[in-house]
């Protein structure tokens, strides 16, 4: 375990003045909670926790940052905390008590402050039949998910939730509020769309929302046994489908915990999870050849937008997880097979949970006025973990996390997906290389000096 330097008392006291809100420093009492992430693995030791009520807070604290040279790390609800680096002589800048969202049904849009959750963009914009580009979990954060891209059940037909951005209202590393939107700060707007957070600190999103009201979505369940069979046919599958159908395979071994429902609990089982942008009678007809393998629990149904929140079955409360993902230019018969032996039935893994989500539709075509991720060079993508509630848990989990990225590596595409790459990996590693260049420029002119420390980092240069 590493010891975060300490601030003077002086320091301190001119961070607290300078704050409305919170501020937590090692040894105080608070301080350990505050430090926490969402992910329970990630030991952050911050010299110094800030907790921002408003924009205006977060460029006080980037400014002090700035003036005491030292470094800062926005940080929403703490899901992707994994892949930062060691925090021990930066300020964790915590959003999360900036939840504040506001839908425009008149025209479709929603503003969402930089801390806000998921759940509180799509519940709203679910009451005037409307539906954000979210994620399959609805507490990680709109703002991390949207800075790395943003992959959710309407993705094939709607693209990346980075490109539906309309306006970002960012903290500068010099602590000045701008807003950056098509007709401003170019540079700063198409970096925040889907380039991460390394070129300011965003205190507010505004983006599209979609007039869905309902979908035909659900999950078949079939015993793990039947993964080959499964997560073949559900392969073959995505190859006959619309673009408003968007899905994953999957493997998964539920815990035996309360929270699980009973039929399930404890359990393991082959999965296909879908969502239709349509009617029952036609989604029927679209999943009727995975139907017809007979599985033992069918849960497909026409349900509210915002209830796609529940389908995937992410955790409802912070965790102690280790995971990483792939992007897959493809995933013939052969990929399938390398999965399944390393993770299936007749595996001896920690993995609770391997999924392979259908790309391709909207999210291959380069979007219009786009920002760093035009568009995915892949047709899916690999993301697999399991629960860490030790650290040797931690290492066991991460090795074979990274062994099946190896047994996939005859089909990795270029570069990884931002968002589902959770070990530490320099920008370069998620980003296609135009996008890496522009972003290098982006950051040498706000950030020379590498004040922000974002998920995965960008080296500025002027070349
Ligand atoms: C259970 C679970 C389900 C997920 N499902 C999906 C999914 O369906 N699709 C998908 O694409 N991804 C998914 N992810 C990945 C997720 O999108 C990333 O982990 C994302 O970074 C989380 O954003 P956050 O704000 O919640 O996390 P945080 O850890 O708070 O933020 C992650 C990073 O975003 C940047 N950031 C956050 N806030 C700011 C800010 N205000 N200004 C500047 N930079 C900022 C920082 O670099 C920060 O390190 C999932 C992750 C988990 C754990």
């Amino acid at each position: 375990m590493t010891t975060p330097n300490s601030l003077s008392c002086h320091v301190t006291q001119a961070l607290r003045a300078s704050i409305a809100g919170d501020v937590f420093v090692p040894g105080e009492h608070g301080y350990d909670h505050a430090r926490q992430a969402w992910n329970l693995f990630a030991d952050q030791q911050p010299a110094a926790v800030v907790f921002a009520e408003s924009a205006a807070d977060v460029a006080r604290a980037v400014k002090f940052a700035a003036a005491q040279g030292m470094r800062i790390a926005p940080q929403g609800t703490g899901h992707g905390s994994p892949s930062l680096e060691p925090l021990e002589d930066a300020i964790l800048l915590k959003t999360a008590r900036m939840r504040r969202v506001e839908i425009d049904p008149a025209t479709r849009t929603a503003r969402a402050e930089a801390g806000a959750q998921w759940q509180d963009v799509t519940v709203p914009a679910g009451e005037h039949g409307l539906a954000a580009l979210a994620g399959t979990s609805p507490d990680v954060g709109v703002t991390g998910y949207t800075l790395g891209g943003g992959l959710g059940w309407l993705a094939r037909r709607y693209g990346l939730a980075a490109n539906s951005v309309t306006a970002a209202e960012i903290a500068t590393p010099d602590g000045h509020l701008v807003r950056a939107d098509t007709g401003h700060e170019p540079d700063l707007f198409w970096a925040v769309r889907g380039g991460g957070g390394s070129v300011g600190v965003v205190t507010a999103l505004e983006m599209t929302l979609y007039p869905v009201r309902q979908l035909y979505a659900g999950a078949l369940f079939f015993p793990i046994q039947r993964s080959a069979q499964v997560l073949h046919a559900w392969q073959a599958w995505t190859g006959t489908i619309p673009d408003e159908v968007t899905s994953l395979g999957r493997i998964l071994r539920l815990p035996s915990l309360p929270e699980v429902p009973e039929p399930l609990r404890g359990r393991a089982f082959a999965l296909v999870e879908a969502a239709y942008l349509g009617d029952a009678d036609n989604g029927a007809a679209l999943i009727q050849p995975l139907r017809q393998l007979g599985p033992e629990l069918d849960t497909f149904a026409t349900i509210p937008a915002a209830a796609l929140a529940q389908l995937h079955m992410d955790p409802a409360q912070p965790v102690p997880f280790q995971g990483d993902g792939a992007l897959l230019a493809d995933a013939p018969a052969a990929a399938i097979d390398a999965l399944v032996a390393l993770t299936g039935p007749d595996a001896d893994t920690s993995l609770a949970s391997i999924e392979i989500r259908h790309l391709g539709g909207a999210l291959a075509r380069s979007a219009r006025d786009a920002g760093a991720q035009p568009q995915i060079d892949a047709q899916y993508v690999m993301f697999t973990g399991g629960f860490t509630p030790t650290p040797e848990a931690g290492d066991t989990v991460r090795a074979q996390a990274q062994a099946v990225k190896d047994a996939l590596a005859a089909w990795h595409a270029p570069y990884d997906y931002y968002n589902f790459a959770e070990t530490p990996a320099d920008a370069d590693a998620v980003l296609a290389p135009a996008s890496y260049r522009r972003l290098q420029k982006i950051k040498a002119t706000y950030d020379p000096g590498q004040a922000i420390i974002s998920a995965h980092p960008v080296w500025p240069t002027t070349r």
